[in-house]
């Protein structure tokens, strides 16, 4: 079944599209953290960000820049989220790869904290020789 954004892609409904090239577009989140939150959405659907190959990555983030150079411009924001759900287990709804740029302001309440454990020292070097690439 196509994703939302595919259907977005395909004209089948309706979005506040803000840029489009052969690789990705831009559009308005229908549920914004803040007003003006933009997705910068692949063409071709990646299911994760995992899946996308590096050239595409790679020019979504030089238009993530730009959206958040326009962001900071038009809407007088003092900083931005960018945000790559990647997975359900990490929040991902659609799966089908976006970037998030949410425009943020000095005390607008807002917050994308998520909860900091600690490690003991132990743990902490142990986890360091699991993950090293
Ligand atoms: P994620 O949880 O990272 O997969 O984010 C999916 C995002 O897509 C959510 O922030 C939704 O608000 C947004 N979304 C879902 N449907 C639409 C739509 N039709 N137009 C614009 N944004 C959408």
């Amino acid at each position: 079944m196509a994703t939302v954004f595919e259907m977005i892609i395909n004209g089948d409904i309706p979005s506040t599209k803000l840029y489009e090239d052969e690789l990705c577009l831009v559009i308005l989140d229908i549920n914004p953290i803040n007003y003006g939150h933009a997705l910068v959405i692949s063409k071709k659907v990646y299911p994760t960000f995992t899946d996308c190959p590096a050239e595409t990555l790679s020019h979504m983030m030089e238009i993530a820049k730009k959206v958040d150079r326009k962001q900071r411009q038009a809407l007088g924001a003092e900083g931005t989220n960018i945000i790559i759900n990647n997975s359900p287990a990490s929040g991902q709804e659609v799966p089908h790869l976006h970037i998030h740029v949410i425009p943020r302001f000095n005390g607008d309440g807002k917050t994308a904290a998520i909860e900091k454990g600690k490690y003991d020292a132990d743990a902490l070097s142990a986890m360091g020789a699991k993950l090293c690439l």
